[in-house]
C-alpha cells in the first residue's frame, strides 16, 4: 500500500473515531477500552508490553505497545489496587506514567480528546521513525540525527586536491590544537566557516579531517534535519546541540546543508512549515552570537547554494569565512584517485593519470564510486588484482549515473567550451583595455550557476573610459566569437556573455553619455519606478521615438565590436585551435602559461588600438 494512501487513510479513521468518541460520550460509556484483572496488568509490566500508564483515584488505565501492523494500540484499565511497589516497577521498565485527580464521566471527556491524541501521536511517531530512527521520547532530543565522532580518523592525507581549502583550514586546526596560546596573544578566531561547493566535492570530509587533525570531538547535523513537523523542536534541537557543543569543547560542530534551514527568511511564502523553520534559524543566530568561541566550538557548515542562505549568517561573526571546495582539475582527480586506490590491488597495466583524464566533472565522491565499481567488478570476474579494464567499465558505469542526473560534459560539448573560453582569453589578450587572463578552465562549474558570490570586484565600481568598455565588451563577445569562427555554428552557452554585453552596451547610451548620436545625455527613466521611489527619477517618460534611437545605438555598438572581435580571431584562427586543444588536455591553464605557449609558437598577437 502506498504510504500517502495509508496516511489519508489514518487522518479519516481519526475523523472517525473522534466522531465515535463525541458520540459516545452523550451516552457516558465508552467501551474502547480492555476490563483487565490487576494480576494480568503487572504482567504486561513485567513483560514490556506497556507504553504508558495513567493512574487515576480509582482506575489504571495503561496503553499497550502497538504491535507489528496494528495501527493503533490497545488499552487496558484495571481497578486500583494498594501497590506501594507499582511505581518503582513503573519506572523500571520505562514506562511513562502519570496521574489524574479525576474520576467519574469528567474522567471520559478527558479520554475523549486524550484517546484521538494518542493514536495522533502513535501515528506521527511510526511516521518519523522510519525517518529518523527515533521514537516518540526523543522528539526534541537531537539524539535523533546528530552524529558525535569522538574521533574521526579523518587526517588531510584523505582528502586530497583541495590544496587551497586545506591551507585555509590550517589556522583553524592550529587554533584547536593551541587554544591557550592563541587566547594569550588576543588572535581572533573565526565562529563560523562556511564551506562551499558542489555536492560530493569533500566538504564533510573536509570538516571531519579538521577534527580528525586537531583530535577534537565532531558533532555533526543535516540542515534538512532540522526541518520538523512540530512547532519549537527544530529550535529545541539546535539549542541542545550548542548545549553539547559547549559541554564537549574544544569541538567541531558541522551542519550539513545548511540550505535547507537557513534560506532567505523574506522569500518564503508564508506558511506554517517556513514559520518553523524561521524559527530553527533564529534559534540558531542566537545560539551562533551567544557563544563564546574562547571555549573553543569551532561551527562549520557546508553549502552548494550559497546565493539563498540568508544574509543574516554570513555577517561578520557568524559564518563569515567562506572556504571554496570547487570540483577537482585534473591533477586534483588524480591525487584523489590515488587515495581511494591505496587499499586496493591495482594490475600492472593501470595508469591513474589516465583514468583521471577520462574523468573530467567527477568530483571526490564520483572518483571514490570509480574506485569502488571497479574493485568489484575484478572481483566479480575472479580477478587478482583491479585492472584498467575494469576502470574503463566503472568509469562507464559512474557516467551513465551521471548522465541521468544530467551532470556529465560530451566531448563535443567539452570542445565547445574549450573554444568559447579559448576565445575569451585571446581577445582579452589582444585588447589593451581589458584585464589579463589569470587563468582559463574549462572544468563543468557547477557553482558557476550560484552566481561567484565568493568573487570579489564588482565591475561597474570603478571609473571606466568608454575603450575600456568597450574592450570589455570585445572580451565578453570573444567566445561566441570563437565558437562562430572554429565550428561555424552557435551555441547556448554565450548567454550569459550576451546578456552582460547588452547591459553593458545599454548602460553606455543610457547612463554615461557614450553614444556619439544620443550625446551626453541619460536617459534612465527606462527603469520601472521602484514603489518608494515616487517623486524621484520617474518624471520624464521616453518617447517611442527615443527608446528606438537608444536601441538602435546598442544594436550599433554591439555589431561594431562584434565585427572587431571576429577580425582578431580570424587573425588567429591558430592560436585559438592551439591554446583549445591544450585546454581540452589540461582543462586548466593559466594566464603566463597561456602567454608564454601563445609567444612560442606565433608571435604573440598584435594589440590592437581601441575603436
Ligand atoms: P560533500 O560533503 O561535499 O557533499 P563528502 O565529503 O560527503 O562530500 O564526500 C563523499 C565521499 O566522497 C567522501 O567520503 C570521500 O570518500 C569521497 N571524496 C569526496 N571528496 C574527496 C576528496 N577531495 N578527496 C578524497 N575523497 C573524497
Ligand atoms: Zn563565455
Amino acid at each position: 500500500m502506498n504510504k500517502k494512501y495509508f496516511y489519508n487513510l489514518s487522518i479519516l479513521f481519526l475523523i472517525f473515531v473522534f466522531a465515535l468518541a463525541i458520540h459516545r460520550s452523550a451516552y457516558a460509556a465508552f467501551p474502547v477500552t480492555e476490563r483487565i484483572p490487576y494480576s494480568d496488568f503487572k504482567k504486561l509490566i513485567q513483560e514490556d508490553k506497556l507504553e504508558e500508564v495513567i493512574l487515576d483515584t480509582t482506575t489504571i488505565k495503561g496503553v499497550l505497545k502497538a504491535e507489528e501492523g496494528q495501527t493503533f494500540k490497545r488499552n487496558v484499565t484495571t481497578v486500583k489496587v494498594d501497590d506501594p511497589d507499582l511505581i518503582k516497577e513503573l519506572v523500571e521498565h520505562s514506562v511513562k506514567f502519570s496521574a489524574t485527580a479525576q474520576n467519574g464521566t469528567s474522567q471520559y471527556l478527558y479520554l475523549i480528546w486524550f484517546i484521538p491524541m494518542i493514536i495522533f501521536l502513535i501515528m506521527m511517531t511510526r511516521a518519523r521513525r522510519g525517518a529518523t530512527g527515533a521514537g516518540l521520547m526523543s522528539i526534541g532530543k537531537s539524539r535523533a540525527n546528530l552524529y558525535i565522532d569522538k574521533d574521526t580518523g579523518v587526517t588531510f592525507d584523505d582528502v586530497a586536491g583541495v590544496d587551497e581549502a586545506k591551507e585555509e583550514l590550517k589556522e583553524v586546526i592550529d587554533y584547536l590544537k593551541k587554544k591557550k596560546k592563541y587566547q594569550r596573544l588576543g588572535g581572533k578566531i573565526p565562529k563560523g566557516v562556511l564551506l562551499v561547493g558542489p555536492t560530493g566535492t569533500g566538504k564533510t570530509l573536509l570538516a571531519k579531517a579538521v577534527a580528525g587533525e586537531a583530535k577534537v570531538p565532531f558533532f555533526s547535523i543535516s540542515g534538512s534535519g532540522f526541518v520538523e513537523m512540530f512547532v519549537g523542536v527544530g529550535a529545541a534541537r539546535v539549542r541542545d546541540l550548542f548545549a553539547q557543543g559547549q559541554e564537549k569543547a574544544p569541538c567541531i560542530i558541522f551542519i550539513d546543508e545548511i540550505d535547507a534551514l537557513g534560506k532567505v527568511r523574506a522569500a518564503a511564502p508564508i506558511s506554517g512549515g517556513h514559520e518553523e523553520r524561521e524559527n530553527t534559524l533564529n534559534q540558531l543566530l542566537v545560539e551562533m552570537d551567544g557563544f563564546d568561541t574562547r571555549k573553543g566550538v569551532i561551527l562549520m557548515a557546508a553549502t552548494n547554494r550559497p546565493e539563498i542562505l540568508d544574509p543574516a549568517l554570513l555577517r561578520p561573526g557568524r559564518f563569515d569565512r567562506h572556504i571554496l571546495v570547487d570540483r577537482p582539475d585534473i591533477k586534483g582527480r588524480e591525487e584523489i584517485l590515488k587515495v581511494h586506490c591505496k587499499n586496493v590491488k591495482l594490475g600492472n597495466n593501470v595508469d591513474i593519470k589516465i583514468i583521471a583524464a577520462r574523468t573530467p566533472g567527477f568530483v571526490g565522491a564520483d572518483l571514490a564510486n570509480v574506485v569502488n565499481e571497479a574493485a568489484l567488478l575484478a572481483a566479480r570476474v575472479g580477478n587478482e588484482a583491479v585492472g584498467m579494464d575494469n576502470f574503463e567499465e566503472a568509469i562507464n558505469r559512474v557516467i551513465a549515473g551521471l548522465e541521468k542526473k544530467k551532470r556529465v560534459m560530451s566531448k563535443k560539448e567539452q570542445e565547445i567550451i574549450a573554444y568559447h573560453e579559448s576565445g575569451h582569453a585571446l581577445v582579452a589578450e589582444s585588447v589593451p583595455g581589458a584585464d589579463k587572463v589569470h587563468r582559463i578552465s574549462i572544468i563543468p562549474r557547477g557553482i558557476a550557476a550560484l552566481g561567484y558570490t565568493l568573487q570579489l570586484p564588482t565591475e561597474d565600481r570603478y571609473l571606466l573610459t568608454r575603450s575600456e568598455l568597450l574592450d570589455r565588451l570585445a572580451v565578453l563577445l570573444g567566445g561566441r566569437v570563437a565558437e562562430e569562427i572554429h565550428f561555424n555554428e552557435i551555441s547556448t552557452g554565450a548567454q550569459n556573455d550576451l546578456e552582460r554585453a547588452t547591459d553593458i552596451a545599454m548602460s553606455m547610451v543610457r547612463e554615461y553619455g557614450m553614444s556619439e548620436k544620443m550625446g551626453p545625455m541619460t536617459f534612465q527613466n527606462g527603469k520601472k519606478p521602484q514603489f518608494m521611489d515616487i517623486g524621484f527619477r520617474t518624471g520624464r517618460e521616453l518617447s517611442e521615438e527615443v527608446s528606438k534611437e537608444i536601441d538602435s545605438e546598442v544594436k550599433k555598438i554591439i555589431f561594431d565590436i562584434h565585427a572587431r572581435v571576429k577580425d582578431i580571431l580570424a587573425k588567429n584562427k591558430d592560436r585559438l585551435q592551439i591554446l583549445a586543444k591544450l585546454l581540452m588536455e589540461k582543462e586548466v591553464v593559466e594566464g603566463d602559461e597561456l602567454r608564454k605557449i601563445i609567444s612560442e609558437n606565433i608571435p604573440p598577437p598584435k594589440k590592437e588600438s581601441s575603436v
